[in-house]
């Protein structure tokens, strides 16, 4: 399927590719390397896309293990990195039948994933990436900060519509401790990019889901003003308790609040 990803040029060295609405990848180019964040959902050769823009040596970092950030990993034969604590969750979507049906079919194969941890940095030329843990909708989730734009890219960890109700999500206790470990980021970042993104957002969006995260756990979105209300995905029911008054969700289940 060809034609899905549409790329959007945000700033001189930060490009948004959006696959057909479902998914958000970002390339970066700096002066002597690129880097592609998250590689969306593998139906169109993202590697030929990002080929378009630039010829520089690329690596890819994907922010968690899910299928929807991972599987362009196919188009890559450069080094792809992963946090060690998603690999089980990433080998498990790898394995989902359509997916081993589709490289086979295409003679295309997932290259093996290099360890990326809580504090490295990549040097691009004039601009560095630092990786920050944040487990919490994954165990191995990360955010990367583009430091000297200071960008912080949040794959699924930190967005308007965040999914704690999967199984491998960590008990919002864990996540709002994790948040609070990395508050930081506020101090060194002015804006988002999430994984599901279409545009830039406030790094406000950090402290606003943190709230959210607090008055849940404090509240189990049954006796403050705002209340939870039934959230219907395709693994069954959850909850879903609104955070910004502007539309913003957490989705959990009720174990995720023990
Ligand atoms: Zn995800």
């Amino acid at each position: 399927m060809e034609n899905r990803i549409k790329v959007k040029k945000l700033d001189d060295c930060i490009w948004l590719m959006d696959d057909n609405g479902e998914a958000t990848g970002y390339l970066i180019c700096g002066e002597k390397k690129a880097v592609v964040i998250d590689t969306m959902n593998g139906y169109e050769d993202v590697h030929a896309v990002v080929r378009g823009i630039t010829d520089l040596p690329l690596a890819v970092i994907n922010t968690h293990g899910h299928c929807d950030h991972i599987f362009g990993n196919i188009y890559f034969d450069c080094d792809c990195f992963l946090h060690p604590d998603d690999a089980g969750i990433a080998a498990e979507h790898c394995n989902f039948p359509e997916f081993v049906e589709a490289c086979r079919e295409y003679k295309l194969e997932m290259p093996p994933f290099k360890p990326i941890n809580d504090g490295d940095v990549i040097d691009l030329g004039g601009l560095t990436l630092e990786i920050v843990s944040i487990p919490g909708h994954t165990p191995g989730g990360i955010c990367v900060l583009l430091r000297e734009k200071r960008v912080l890219f949040t794959g699924d960890s930190i967005n308007h519509h965040l999914w704690m109700q999967l199984d491998e999500s960590l008990p919002l206790k864990t996540f709002l401790e994790n948040l609070d470990k990395i508050s930081w980021v506020t101090e060194k970042a002015d804006r988002i990019l999430h994984g599901h993104a279409q545009d830039f957002d406030d790094i406000l969006l950090f402290n606003e889901l943190r709230s959210g995260v607090k008055e849940l756990i404090e509240t189990r979105g049954e006796t403050g003003i705002k209340k939870s209300t039934e959230y219907k995905w395709f693994g069954g029911k959850a909850k879903r308790y609104p955070f910004d008054g502007d539309g913003s969700v957490i989705c959990y289940s009720d174990k995720k609040l023990d």
